[in-house]
């Protein structure tokens, strides 16, 4: 059923809010409405900030980690563990592992996993740039967190192979924590004890 609009740019604020992920039509309805409910500068400064976010957010040239610099905090930070590196597949687990406070080293924001299915291969993803990092020769340790799925798996031993002529540790996070798209949720006592717990990696 196609609902009508008393505006054209009602409609069309509808659908851009629509077009986000997990926002139905009812709820972007409301949005918008909410958004005419408050001052010009309420939406002007929303507007703005996505808008600076998409132009000016720029990606460490060390772990592709977001930041606002050339590289992120983490990585600038002399405290920490610079040759113990938790290869994770996206931003949102680096978030979910500092916001743990148990892991002082450092990431690889690999920008997601091997999956055929959704035309994703080794050579989308910030693989090169980990095995780069391995053979400047300051990392002892890669800490593998990713999915625990047939992809994570796959992405695993795909980078496993790659740094197998290096002198490295490779280590995988205590299985059972769900990782990947189910992290955020994970509780931060279980997923501290996930890293603190890994295990030397091994090929099944
Ligand atoms: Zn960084």
């Amino acid at each position: 059923m196609n609902q009508r609009y008393p505006s054209a740019l009602l409609e069309k604020a509808v659908n851009e809010l629509a077009s986000l992920p997990g926002v139905g039509r009812k709820t972007a309805l409301r949005l918008a409405l909410y958004m005419l409910r408050r001052d010009m500068g309420y939406t002007e400064n929303f507007a703005a900030a996505l808008v600076a976010l998409r132009r000016d957010v720029k990606y460490c040239k060390v772990c592709h980690n977001i930041c606002d610099d050339e590289v992120c905090s983490i990585c600038a930070n002399p405290g920490r563990d610079h040759s113990l590196v938790c290869v994770v597949e996206n931003i949102k687990e680096v978030m979910a592992i500092e916001n743990t406070g148990q892991f002082g080293g450092v990431y690889h924001v690999l920008g997601g996993i091997i999956s055929p299915m959704d035309g994703i291969g080794p050579g989308d993803l910030r693989i090169d740039s980990l095995v780069r990092r391995v053979a400047e020769g300051e990392v002892k340790e890669i800490i593998l967190a990713l999915s625990t799925t047939m992809e994570g798996d796959t992405t695993n031993f795909f980078i496993y192979r790659k740094l197998s002529g290096y002198d490295v540790r490779i280590s995988v996070i205590a299985r059972g924590v769900s990782i990947g798209d189910e992290i955020e949720y994970a509780d931060e006592i279980t997923l501290g004890r996930s890293i603190v717990n890994r295990t030397e990696f091994k090929m099944t």
